[in-house]
């Protein structure tokens, strides 16, 4: 066959079963769930693969489902990820009631659409007529929430980082893959916006080190100051002195340090001695974080010493910032174009913050967006208005993408992969980003 021919055998397939992976997405979003908890979302998607009969390994990183397919050749591994989490907007008319969680990052229509491309692929012969494998692997906990919870699994030993697909590079779910594919929801169906889907972009996907800090003063009578130590004016210098920072941030860089203060004190007529902030330190490049992070740190610790204080930093990899391969977009943009028509895409958009970047650090990888919600992001407006795009469309342009890169003996792929120079291998990775979280 050609690759047109199997494009749109692909195609024809998820065709086939519209009903079934829209009613899987919705089924989905009907029982919200926050990271690494999972475990009906993951139940609902076992349950496709079972009834296509394709293997899949279950549980990895909790609640996390990897399913590999064989092509006719091995030469490359290309990876398709969707999400399993959603978020707590508890206003949102699917909330779950107790839990306040409600797909409201478009995280059920990206799983759906995947559990689409395991349709396309289990119900035909496509594998035999590729070059390469497709591992299908549904991914928990992208939202950097809950991280009190998550750093006690970490304590308890379940798990070593915070988000889920950092959790499958330190696993090694990653080691055999040679390049990744995603898509996210976008919300295009407010008013007319003609650009439906988009190769994503660098704009909006900053990488994140959050941190936390305590001052530790001394307590004393709010009548003798002397006596004690004012935590609470060491954080304010300390902020003062991340203000003083911002000029030397060069524009292009896109820093963004955001603190709040979750404790100011504890008794307005006692020296405040414990006070507390909390801040993301956030930027468009790896070494622009670090420059930014270092000199947050030095500011906030100038505080605590005009004051004789102490100051305590935690450090907490969020996500990394994104690196496109242009080859892997160029094929992905195509696609677009193959299954939406040249008028209704962009390749180039933007993209989101997410811990999808991290892998972009070690190997190609893109996430479109593609359209089909309306409302806005985490909103408790966000809906699927349009489930041939958010669903269907989503398919169909992650398979023929992945057809694209391993038809006619992997030749794209193989370009895809030859031209990419990651910026980190998997042991710098590790060994760099994975330190944290960690004192300072
Ligand atoms: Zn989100
Ligand atoms: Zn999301």
């Amino acid at each position: 066959m050609t690759v047109e021919e199997l494009k749109k055998t692909a195609c024809d397939a998820i065709d086939a079963h519209r009903e079934d992976i829209i009613a899987l997405g919705e089924r989905i979003a009907a029982e919200p769930e926050l990271g690494f908890k999972e475990v009906r979302t993951a139940a609902k998607i076992q349950a496709v693969l079972d009834s296509l009969n394709l293997p899949h390994e279950d549980q990895v990183a909790i609640t996390g489902i990897v399913a590999p397919l064989k092509g006719r050749r091995s030469k490359l591994n290309v990876a398709i990820l969707g999400e399993l989490d959603a978020v707590v907007v508890p206003g949102h008319p699917k909330a779950d009631p107790v839990t306040g969680a409600a797909h409201c990052c478009g995280h059920h229509a990206q799983s759906a659409a995947v559990a689409g491309v395991a349709y396309a692929l289990a119900t035909t012969d496509l594998m035999r007529h590729l070059d390469g494998d497709i591992t299908l692997m549904f991914v928990p906990a992208e939202e950097g929430v809950e991280l009190e919870y998550r750093r006690g699994l970490i304590d308890a030993g379940k798990l070593s980082m915070l988000g889920g697909k950092p959790e499958f590079i330190v696993r090694g779910v990653f080691d055999d893959v040679d390049m990744m594919l995603m898509q996210h929801t976008d919300c295009t169906e407010n008013g007319d916006r003609a650009c439906k889907a988009t190769g994503g972009g660098t704009r909006g996907a900053l990488g994140v080190i959050a941190k936390t800090v305590r001052y530790i003063g001394k307590e004393a009578h709010g009548a003798r100051p002397y006596e004690g130590i004012n935590a609470l004016n060491a954080a304010e210098l300390g902020l003062m002195g991340i203000h003083a920072q911002r000029e030397t941030f060069r524009d292009e860089d896109n820093i963004r340090i955001h603190p709040i203060i979750t404790k100011g004190g504890d008794l307005v007529n006692v020296v405040p001695a414990d006070v507390r902030i909390e801040t993301y330190v956030r930027g468009s490049s790896n070494e622009a974080i670090a420059d930014a992070s270092e000199k947050v740190n030095r500011a906030l610790r100038a505080g605590a010493m005009a004051v004789g204080a102490r100051c305590e930093i935690t450090e907490m990899p969020i996500c990394m910032s994104l690196v496109e391969s242009e080859e892997l977009k160029d094929v992905a943009y195509d696609n677009l174009r193959y299954v939406f028509g040249e008028e209704r895409c962009a390749r180039n958009g933007e993209g989101v913050c997410s811990e999808t970047s991290d892998v972009s650090n070690l190997m190609p990888t893109i996430q479109m967006m593609i359209g089909g919600a309306s409302g806005k992001l985490h909103g408790d407006d966000f809906r699927i208005a349009d489930p041939d795009l958010a669903y269907i469309g989503a398919a169909k342009a992650l398979v023929c993408t992945a057809i694209d890169l391993l038809a006619n003996g992997a030749e794209k792929g193989q370009n895809v992969k030859d031209r990419f120079h990651a910026p980190l291998t998997r042991e710098a990775y590790l060994r760099d980003w994975c330190k944290l979280p960690e004192r300072v």
